[in-house]
């Protein structure tokens, strides 16, 4: 497979001027390509084309603009197999899950914002005051600098381009080093249907070239998904010139089980939702609350539908999974488990060790026994493992649920509607579930609370994340 190597810098392809960064396929370990990063001139160079670029796209109307993204949408999909090819590759993850769950909800991402684009809302136009007509407009912000994580490459792309570029933005996107492919034939193909500079791609490292894109003065905001370390980053670096900033940041996402709930459910769901893309998800499902009859027969029952997970290459036939990012991600996952572990009052039921031979494989991970003060309940671990707790009280769930750093998502399974929605209520997440986890549609706002950051994607909210109400009043 010809591998895209070339970034995007005003329509232009060219190559990377920094150090060769090492992009790997992580089911085998071994070097996809050595792909030299973004200099620092030309980050400079992209954030300039980009401005320059500002000044005619933002003079489209919603109407061009949506056009451009529906032939983007419609472009990716004429290639799903090969983008699904890529991210497959550059990821580890099952091709079959990138070609048909990730790919159709990419395109919907672009077609939902072509849409939305054109549908934007807001207060009447009228006078608030005697003589006076005031109106609001919603205009775009400038140059947005947006910075992505692995674990859903093209998906992360398309959250940030999508609506920045919707809402009259024009955009330099930098995946992650570990994975920069699927954005790099994102260059080419968008490099067709957008006037030059409209966007550009440039990939490297966080401290070499996200954070020089962050600091340049003519980027007005910064969109991030990722770690709440980084998160902290760019806020430090955009409090020099106030730029806006959006962050998706982490997620340990609480699963409230009562004793009513439908159990075969409850286990089918969290043996997707909790390992789902080697639960490298901020909002896996990985922190169960057990009510204490069903507890027991969750934990049995969860334990024999893990262990029937099937892990493995791209390729082979019915692979459920994939294996982590990378040797230091496995490493950070393996020693979660080793300190549970050494606890001594928690139980692996199953899992719990690394897969022997190539590639970064952990194996589908329960713990049981888990108490609401233990490090596998508090962190964030991001892979595929998932902790029970047992709890006694429904006020003690919700305590439980809430007392975290991170508020991304969460889910309650009961059948009583009543309950649900009360607990719902009290749940402080940007997301709650009932009898489900981990569903998105892009009509719906996803983003956190707390330390899970505050940046809206997907929805008519990310739109509006990205552009500036603004009044203006005529005096009659
Ligand atoms: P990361 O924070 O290490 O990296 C994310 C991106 O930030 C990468 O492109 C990286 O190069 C860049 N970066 C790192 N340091 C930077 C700096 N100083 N300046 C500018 N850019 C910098 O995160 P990751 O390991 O790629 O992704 C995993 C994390 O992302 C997890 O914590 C996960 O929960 C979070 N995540 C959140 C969401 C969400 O929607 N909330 C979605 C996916 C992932």
């Amino acid at each position: 497979m010809n591998l895209p190597t070339q970034l995007l810098i005003d329509g232009a392809f060219t190559a990377g001027e920094g150090e060769a960064e090492k992009v790997l396929n992580p089911s085998t370990g071994e070097l996809l390509v050595a792909l030299p990063e973004a200099s620092v001139d030309q980050v400079h160079k992209a954030v300039s084309a980009a401005r320059r670029a500002f000044d005619g796209w933002s003079e489209t109307t919603a109407a061009e603009r949506a056009r451009l993204l529906l032939k983007l949408a419609d472009a990716i999909e004429a290639r799903a197999e090969e983008f699904a090819r890529l991210e497959s590759l550059n990821c580890g993850k099952p091709y079959a899950r990138a070609l048909g769950d990730e790919i159709p909800a990419i395109g919907d991402c672009y077609r939902f914002f072509a849409g939305a684009a054109r549908c934007l809302n807001g207060p009447l136009a009228g006078e608030y005051l005697a003589g006076h007509t005031s109106m609001v407009r919603r205009d775009p912000v400038g140059v947005v600098g947006s910075i992505a994580p692995w674990n859903y490459p093209l998906m992360m792309a398309a959250w940030k381009i999508a609506p920045a570029l919707a809402a009259g933005n024009t955009v330099v996107l930098k995946p992650s080093e570990q994975t920069p492919l699927s954005s790099l034939l994102l260059a080419q193909v968008a490099a067709e249907i957008f006037p030059k500079g409209v966007l550009n791609v440039i990939t490297g490292r966080g401290a070499s070239v996200g954070q020089p894109l962050v600091e340049h003065p003519k980027v007005a905001m910064v969109s991030l998904t990722g770690d709440v370390a980084t998160g902290r980053k760019i806020l430090q670096a955009a409090s020099h010139s106030l730029k806006r900033t959006h962050l998706e940041l982490g997620g340990k996402a609480p699963v409230i089980v009562f004793d009513d709930a439908d159990v075969a459910a409850v286990v089918e769901g969290l043996k997707v939702f909790g390992y789902y893309n080697a639960g490298q998800d901020c909002t896996a499902a990985c922190r169960v609350y057990a009510g204490a009859k069903v507890h027991d027969k969750l934990v049995a029952d969860l334990t024999s539908a893990v262990r029937g997970i099937k892990m493995g290459l791209q390729d082979e036939p019915d692979v459920e999974i994939g294996p982590l990012i990378s040797d230091r991600q496995r490493n950070r996952v393996a020693s979660f488990v080793e300190r549970a572990q050494s606890a001594g009052h928690m139980e692996i039921t199953t899992g719990g060790k690394v897969r022997a031979g190539a590639g970064f494989f952990y194996e589908p991970t329960v713990i049981a026994g888990a108490r609401q003060d233990d490090e596998i309940v508090k962190r964030e671990v991001f892979g595929p493992v998932v902790s029970v707790t047992r709890f006694s009280d429904t006020e003690q769930a919700i305590q439980w649920a809430n007392d975290s750093d991170y508020g991304l998502a969460s889910s309650v399974w009961t059948q009583d509607v009543a309950k649900a929605m009360r607990v719902a209520k009290k749940l402080q997440y940007g997301c709650t579930w009932i009898n489900t986890h981990f569903m998105l549609v892009n009509e719906m706002p996803h983003g956190g609370l707390k330390s899970s950051g505050y940046g809206k994607d997907m929805s008519l909210y990310a739109l509006e994340d990205y552009t500036v109400p603004r009044h203006v009043m005529v005096k009659m």
